[in-house]
Order: structure tokens, then C-alpha cells, then sequence
């Protein structure tokens, strides 16, 4: 079966091309599913009251905590849920003030930010191409001797990956930590963290089928390290002048956490890994071919990388313009630097209109936006 009929949406909205997945994507029914029961027949606060219907919660909420542990091979108390990748980037530069940070010039601002405002210094790593090499990245660690290192899975702007097992090792060979930026990957490159030797990973549900609101952070030792949030469910004992906070992973969740999310976000990780296979041959491969093959067909139009999901390039014409055009087609589309300023000026000034793919897109939706292409670019000749 085509994942397509998986996708309320789709049905409702049937004249769309949706190829903006990078940016979220559309929900999965078994998630919808999945929400929708816990809701209507589960749903109670977790971590508190005594009741059977609070048990019940508490037990289905950390049940998910596994479910999305395990689909990155990690330990359920290794895992926080966060409100996505931006919030777990900003919790490991706030649980600790990092005296020297070095990031790329790939990363989205989320993982460029936290740094700045926190780490006493940061140096940027400008990587010859648009992926980092083993090599280049031993060269910054020994040049600039930071105490963390931090870069993307795969770029929201080009779509490539990095071989961060190996990006690991080389800064653990160097005595630096890591920060994985896995919002692009969690949907199509299944990790498993007991062969990446990162210090953390963070990543975002929805882009990957499932609901907004929330993420999670993976920490290889979180017990060490400091909760950068206060009140409720994270603490032990409270007096006037003791506090003791709970172990981890609650100390780290403080208030009441996105509960019914976190069942869906299960859910997601369940459906993205059951159509691992079909992801790889189909979204990263044949999909991803023929997208760069359409993108090459138009006059006029500059492809940033080849092959891969995303499908980001440039013309002689405004990105916004071309992506506005496109949109009277309706094929739903991105324009700008797509939150990654540093590498959208060294790409393009104006920066760049992404098509990015996902489980539900076909060959009619590449035709469909390569025909828009060819109109847009007549248009604005
Ligand atoms: N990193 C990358 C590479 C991303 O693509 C995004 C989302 N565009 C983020 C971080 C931030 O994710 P979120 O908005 O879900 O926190």
C-alpha cells in the first residue's frame, strides 16, 4: 500500500503538491489514531495523583518514553521530552555554560544561537563543501581545543548528511563532546546511539509524522546534568532550606509535559520504523532521483545538491518570487534561508526555494512541480 492513504490530509486537500516536509510534516493516521484514543479513554495527568486512570496516563506516557528511546537504540532515562530540537539544543547550552563551542556554517539557527548566547566563546567551522569531513573537523578540534562540538545530521537546506558516527568519534578522540542536531534525520536515517558516540542528540516529532509541541533530547549521562527548568514533577523533597530534584528523566520535565503528544510521538517513531525500507527506496532514493532529474530539466535553475530529499536551488530570479509563483500552482513550497542564515549567504545572497520530499509524495507531484517550474520561469523571463 502507498504510505499516501496513510495521510488524512491528502484527502481533504487533494489539488495540494506538498513538498514541504521539511519544514513539518503532515500527520500520520495511526498517530492521529493513537492521540485520539488516549484522549478519549485515557487521558489524565501523569507523575501525580494516585488514582487508576492516573496510573494508566503515566504508565502510556512512559511507555512512549521507551517507544521513542528505543527507536534510537538509547536507555528510556537517557531521553527528556522537550518541545522539539530547539528546546533540546537550548537545554544543553543552558544546563551548563560551555567555555568554548565550536558549530558549522550547515547549522539551522537553533543550533546556532543557544551557543552564542550561552558558551563564553564559539569559533565557526567553514567546511570546504557542504558536508564535514572527518579530517576538516580534527583540524577545528586541534586548532581551536573546544569543549563541544556541535553539528547537523542532515541540512534542512541541502539535504546532506554527515557521517556523524564518524564526526563523533573524532571529537571523542579529541576529548570534546557532541551535539547531534537530528531534526532532518529522524525521518528517514534510522540512528542507533550505542555505535554514535555523541554526549547528545536532539530531534523534533513533528517532522517526522507526528504532532508539534513536542521532542526529545537524548543525553548519554543526564543524572549529571543540571535541570534548566523548575517546578513541578521534578522535585524530591522541598523544604525551606533542602531541595532535593527526582532522578532523571522527571527532574529534567518540569509542569505538566505534553502528554497526549508524547503518544503520539510513540506513534510516529513506530510508523516512520516500520517504513524504514520504503523511506530509503523510495524517499531517498527514486524520489529523490527524479526530483533532482526534474529540477535539472528546467531552464534556468541551479541545483544546490543532487539526489537527496531536499531539493533546494536557485535562479536568476528572488527566491520569494519563484516560491509565490509556484504557490498559484499549488504546490506548496519553501523560500529564504530557511532558518540556516550562515549557509544561505554562502549558497545564494537571496537565498534558496526548497521542494523537500516526504513518505507520501509520488512521481505526479515531481511532474506537477516540474511543469509549475517551467510556467514560473517563463513568467519571470
Ligand atoms: N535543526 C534543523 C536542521 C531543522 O531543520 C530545524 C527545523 N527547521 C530545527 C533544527 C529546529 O527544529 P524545531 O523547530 O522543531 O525546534
Amino acid at each position: 500500500m502507498n504510505p499516501r492513504q496513510d495521510f488524512p490530509f491528502f484527502s481533504k486537500r487533494p489539488e495540494l503538491v506538498f513538498l514541504d516536509s521539511a519544514a513539518s510534516t503532515q500527520r500520520a493516521k495511526p498517530v492521529l489514531d493513537a492521540m485520539q484514543d488516549f484522549e478519549e479513554s485515557h487521558y489524565s495527568n501523569v507523575h501525580r495523583g494516585s488514582s487508576t486512570l492516573s496510573e494508566e496516563a503515566t504508565e502510556s506516557y512512559e511507555q512512549s518514553r521507551e517507544i521513542v528511546a528505543t527507536f534510537i537504540g538509547a536507555q528510556p532515562e537517557q531521553l527528556v521530552f522537550t518541545r522539539g530540537t530547539t528546546e533540546g539544543l537550548n537545554f544543553v547550552a543552558q544546563a551548563r555554560t560551555y567555555a568554548s563551542v565550536l558549530y558549522t556554517e550547515l547549522e539551522h539557527n537553533s543550533n546556532v544561537l543557544p551557543w552564542k548566547m550561552r558558551a563564553r566563546q564559539t569559533f565557526l567551522m567553514k567546511p570546504t563543501d557542504l558536508t564535514i569531513t572527518p579530517d576538516e573537523l580534527n583540524e577545528a578540534l586541534q586548532e581551536h581545543k573546544p569543549k563541544l562540538v556541535t553539528f547537523t545530521h542532515t541540512s534542512n537546506v541541502t539535504g546532506i548528511t554527515n557521517d556523524v558516527k564518524e564526526l563523533c568519534k573524532v571529537a571523542s578522540d579529541n576529548n570534546v563532546q557532541s551535539v547531534i542536531d537530528f531534526a532532518q534525520g529522524a525521518a528517514s536515517s534510522p540512528i542507533d546511539i550505542k555505535k554514535v558516540p555523541c554526549t547528545f542528540l536532539a530531534f523534533s516529532s513533528h517532522k517526522m509524522y507526528g504532532p508539534t509541541g513536542i521532542g526529545a533530547l537524548y543525553g548519554a549521562d543526564l543524572e549529571a546534568e543540571k535541570p534548566f527548568q523548575f517546578g513541578g514533577g521534578m522535585v524530591d523533597a522541598i523544604s525551606e532550606n533542602n531541595i532535593t530534584f527526582s532522578p532523571s528523566p522527571q527532574k529534567h520535565e518540569a509542569g505538566t509535559p505534553p502528554i497526549v503528544q508524547a503518544v503520539g510521538f510513540a506513534a510516529a517513531t513506530t510508523y516512520v520504523k516500520e517504513h524504514q525500507r520504503y523511506i530509503k527506496d523510495n524517499v531517498k532514493g527514486k524520489l529523490a532521483k527524479a526530483l533532482t532529474e526534474a529540477l535539472h530539466s528546467v531552464p534556468g535553475v541551479s541545483l544546490v545538491a543532487e539526489n537527496t530529499f531536499i531539493g533546494s536551488f536557485t535562479t536568476s530570479h528572488h527566491s520569494h518570487d519563484v516560491a509565490y509563483l509556484l504557490g498559484a500552482h499549488n504546490i506548496v513550497a519553501r523560500s529564504g534561508h530557511h532558518c540556516a542564515q550562515l549557509l544561505a549567504k554562502r549558497i545564494n545572497p537571496t537565498g534558496t526555494v526548497r521542494a523537500s520530499l516526504g513518505i507520501y509524495n509520488t512521481q505526479e507531484d515531481i511532474q506537477q512541480l516540474k511543469e509549475a517550474l517551467e510556467q514560473t520561469m517563463k513568467k519571470l523571463a
